[in-house]
């Protein structure tokens, strides 16, 4: 069993990512074309595309550095308000992680909890505005309360995460495109907290092997 995240629980975590939101790419794209303007599904492939291929490119020391990379090239590739929030999320784990090989799980949870705080100052977003952090939330408190098995946590967050990411349907839109909506966005899943889950269900079957 798995006890700590090291770095190639990170690399495989992004590698696992990419491959989950390739595959999802068309569900992301429908889901932002019912309430914003269809292009999630793209953006996130092509960004983690691009991460995946600066991954296998270069060789890291420290987790710090390999995140930076990752928060580096989300930025620079993912469009729309996406690119910026997981940009940041990942930078600042990257700044949690600098010059550590490892974290436990107590470590994680204190980097993912930076990393969705990140998002939420960013983004100027709270719980129920339909958004990525109506899933990153309760992700979080379901990994923090779960104890210190790391593939335990990591499966609290994902089941958490994709529950989460289901309950956004009956939420107004009040962040980002989907506002515009008003109403009208209701009864649709919010795109950004479902790849938030895509991730961290990525997350929990890499640790889950660890
Ligand atoms: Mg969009």
């Amino acid at each position: 069993m798995g006890t700590s995240f090291t770095l190639k629980e990170a690399r495989s975590w992004i590698n696992t990512a990419a491959a989950d939101i390739e595959k999802n790419s068309s569900l992301l794209g429908d889901l932002d074309a019912a309430i914003g303007d269809g292009d999630h599904g793209d953006n996130m492939a092509r960004g983690f595309t691009a991460v995946v291929k600066k991954l296998d490119t270069g060789s890291f020391a420290e987790l710090g550095a390999l995140f930076k990379t990752v928060g580096m090239t989300l930025l620079s590739t993912v469009g729309g308000a996406a690119g910026p929030l997981y940009g940041g999320f990942f930078l600042t784990l990257g700044k949690q992680s600098a010059g550590k090989t490892e974290l436990d799980t107590p470590g994680l949870a204190t980097a993912l909890e930076a990393g969705v705080q990140d998002i939420k100052h960013r983004g100027k977003a709270v719980l129920g505005d339909k958004t990525m952090v109506d899933a990153l939330t309760p992700a979080l408190a379901a990994f923090k309360s779960s104890g210190d098995s790391l593939p335990a946590a990591t499966r609290a967050a994902a089941e958490t995460a994709a529950d989460a990411a289901e309950k956004t349907s009956p939420l107004l839109a009040r962040k980002g495109r989907a506002s515009y909506l008003g109403e009208r966005s209701i009864g649709h899943k919010d795109p950004g907290a479902a790849s938030s889950a895509i991730l961290l269900q990525a997350l929990a079957k890499v640790c889950a092997r660890a």
